[in-house]
């Protein structure tokens, strides 16, 4: 049954006349699905209440960052405290530090800097690392996204090996001339600029395991052989774990490939769960590299709000709270959904692939079997896709607005959410299947 949403339409028409396309970022709009985007109310465990006071379990939970569900309440109770000692003083506090002590405890790297927004962490890491090399050249991958950083929002040029077009307009050539796209877990692409450009490239930047065009994780050994390769060429591997990071693991993608195989990155990005549901991001790195940042070094980078007392009180809450059991609990609710969701839709007749890092998956509608890169992500089904979701939120299951997006659950997903969303999935199968 279509749910009311009266309300959430007079906001959107609102919102559309003094924002662009009634959002602050595009997905939001549920341009790929159609429909009224919900307004939401409040938010509390698993569950979402709109505008129009319908009640959803949250499969995207704010797009990785709130692990522990919504409103936590001793997540709450941190913030509320540090609210009331002042909410930005442009200078150091002790919140930052333990912040940072506790991410490099957990993550490979030696000395970090916060930041407001991913955006902003993979801007810096490349401008840091372009500063240490001496270098200029960038390397990506096509369907990894990065924020809306100018040289990272590139398309691939006309071949292998080309520099890349701007992916948007706004960005001039001249941003994107020194980026390079592969395909990615392509090996033989990697190897092939390596050698085109022997003394150029800066670094090569790639999500830990992409969940930008949905969950597409790396071959084995691919996170091996990109460190690898970086080295062997002096360039700097730079992880982007901002979805990742401290969310398909206690210690995030690394801990699921590196940690087991030995090697480190140079440089990591961090965002989303370390900030507990604010504004925080980071990155950090080797500590010959990270003495390069300003005001150590010479390259420059800085914030406002970076560091933010209340930012950093959430995400050191949220990351102490985080515990093995936390991550165990999310597996575990994950594992459930996938499987039934799979059920569902092998028994509608809908062709698809699940596919995973850790607590983190999402379900592509494709015959294409395996997903390996972004050519095979682009095989979904879009309209499909859009009528299952559709499904879904009628019967109180709010999915990803999009179907390249990666699906996320907390430790606040009991067995009556997780049961709302097993109940919703077969209407929803048959729904894409017609
Ligand atoms: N890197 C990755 C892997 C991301 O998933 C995102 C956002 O989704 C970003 C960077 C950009 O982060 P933000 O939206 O905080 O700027």
């Amino acid at each position: 049954m279509p749910r009311p949403t009266a309300a959430s339409s007079a906001l959107f028409e609102r919102a559309r006349s003094v924002t662009p396309g009634g959002v602050n970022s595009p997905v939001r709009a549920f341009n790929a699905v159609g429909g009224t985007p919900r307004f939401i109310r409040s938010a509390a465990g698993a569950w979402l209440t709109d505008v129009d006071g319908n009640e959803y379990v949250d499969l995207i939970c704010s797009w990785g960052p709130m692990l522990l569900g919504h409103a936590h309440p001793e997540v709450q109770a941190q913030v509320a405290a540090a609210v009331a000692r002042g909410t930005s003083y442009g200078a150091p506090t002790e919140p930052e530090v333990e912040l940072a002590e506790e991410i490099v405890a957990r993550a490979p790297v030696e000395k970090v800097r916060f930041v407001s927004s991913g955006t902003e962490a993979t801007m810096s890491a490349i401008r840091l690392a372009r500063g240490f090399t001496g270098r200029d050249v960038v390397v990506k991958f096509a369907g990894c996204y990065h924020g809306h950083v100018d040289a990272l929002l590139a398309s691939a040029g006309s071949g292998l090996a080309t520099f890349a077009v701007p992916g948007t307009p706004g960005v001039p050539a001249s941003s994107t001339e020194l980026t390079l796209v592969l395909p990615y877990n392509d090996r033989a692409a990697v190897e092939k600029v390596f050698a085109e450009y022997p003394d150029r490239i800066a670094c090569l930047i790639t999500e830990a395991s992409p969940g930008n065009m949905g969950v597409v994780p790396p071959e084995a050994g691919f996170n091996a052989f990109l460190a690898e390769t970086c080295r062997a060429h002096g360039a700097l591997f730079v992880s982007d774990e901002v979805m990742t990071g401290f969310r398909v693991s206690r210690q995030g993608q690394w801990g699921l490939d590196g940690a087991v195989e030995g090697w480190r990155p140079d440089l990591v990005t961090f965002g989303k769960v370390m900030g507990g549901g604010f504004p925080a991001a980071a990155f950090g790195g080797r500590a010959d590299v990270m003495a390069r940042l300003a005001p150590e070094g010479p390259v420059y980078q800085a914030g406002t709000l970076s560091g933010n007392p209340i930012a950093t009180t959430a995400g050191l809450a949220t990351l102490r709270l985080a515990t093995d059991e936390v991550y165990a609990h999310i597996g575990a609710a994950a594992e459930t959904v996938k499987s039934a969701a799979s059920d569902a839709l092998r028994q509608a007749g809908v062709a698809h692939v699940v596919q995973a890092t850790g607590t983190m998956f999402s379900v592509f509608f494709t015959a294409s079997g395996r997903v390996r890169d972004f050519d095979d992500a682009l095989t979904t089904d879009a309209s499909a896709y859009a009528a299952f979701f559709h499904a879904m939120l009628d019967a109180g299951v709010y999915l990803p607005p999009s179907a390249y997006e990666a699906w996320f659950l907390s430790s606040a997903h009991d067995d009556r959410a997780v049961q709302t969303v097993l109940d919703a999935l077969p209407a929803a199968a048959r729904a894409a299947a017609a």
